[in-house]
């Protein structure tokens, strides 16, 4: 079964106690292998994080079905659904304490093995062999101890150690110089080997690399294909 599966999506958000409704997605369609890097882009307000909301599962589709490894999203329990997606939650603000403690926010319970297996995933194993105290080394204030590029493999690997089926990602906001979008990109292509990354792109690179790319635009896919085609075709 593919990992993802949007069939004929259909969504509004409700507005107020008359139910207004402003379409949002309109008739959305795709599907996401279980591994493999999904790209999708669209201009603001195309409905891209709308959608990954629906992949997690935030509010009931309107019409159409969402699926997880071939089960009707609706119809598995929500315990189920919050392990199998994982969102690379990048809010720098949270960063606090060591690093341990970050990779470990939401799986307080993960071993040594899981945790090194995750910061080697996420190409942080020399960075932090380099720090005076490893693992256990003080972020200091918005994770200041680390580079932008670091910090957001941090954010990556703690995702990881949920072990998710799918990964979702959104680009916005990093500024990355050449060799961290290096490092990034190789991290995207690791993680994409053991698990589905769909990922909101905003660098070139991301969507080069992707082995699908979903253009979406006023809530609908546009096209999909690899970035080959997609440039025969305009
Ligand atoms: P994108 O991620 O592609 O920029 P969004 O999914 O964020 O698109 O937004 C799609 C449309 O839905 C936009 O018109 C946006 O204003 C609207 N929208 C997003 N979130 C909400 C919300 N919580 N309530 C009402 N409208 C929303
Ligand atoms: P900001 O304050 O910069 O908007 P947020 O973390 O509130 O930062 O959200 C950034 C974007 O990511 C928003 O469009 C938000 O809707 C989206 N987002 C935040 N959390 C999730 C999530 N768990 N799943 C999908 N999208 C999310």
């Amino acid at each position: 079964w593919p990992a993802v599966e949007f069939h004929d999506v259909r969504f509004a958000y409700r507005r107020g106690k008359r139910e207004e409704r402003t379409q949002v997605l309109d008739g959305v369609s795709f599907s996401v292998p279980t591994r493999g890097l999904t790209a999708v882009v669209g201009p603001s307000g195309a409905g891209k994080t709308t959608m990954f909301q629906l992949i997690e599962r935030f509010y009931p589709v309107d019409g159409g079905l969402v699926r997880l490894g071939g089960r009707d999203i609706e119809a598995l329990p929500l315990d189920t659904v919050r392990a199998l997606v994982g969102y690379v939650q990048q809010d720098s603000a949270a960063m606090r304490g060591t690093i341990r403690e970050n990779l470990t926010y939401a799986n307080p319970h993960a071993g040594d093995a899981a945790i090194r297996e995750a910061v080697e995933m996420a190409g942080l194993t020399s960075v932090i062999a380099q720090l005076p105290r490893g693992l256990d080394t003080e972020l200091g204030d918005q994770g200041s101890g680390l580079s932008g590029g670091q910090r957001q493999r941090l954010c990556i690997a703690r995702t990881l150690l949920q072990q998710p089926a799918v990964m979702l990602l959104d680009e916005a906001t990093s500024n990355l110089d050449s060799d961290s979008e290096r490092d990034f990109r190789e991290v995207l292509r690791r993680v994409s080997r053991h698990c589905a990354v769909i990922a909101i792109a905003h660098r070139i690179s991301t969507v080069i690399d992707a082995d699908q790319i979903v253009v979406m635009e006023a809530g609908r896919v546009r096209a999909t294909g690899v970035h080959q085609d997609l440039m025969e075709r305009d």
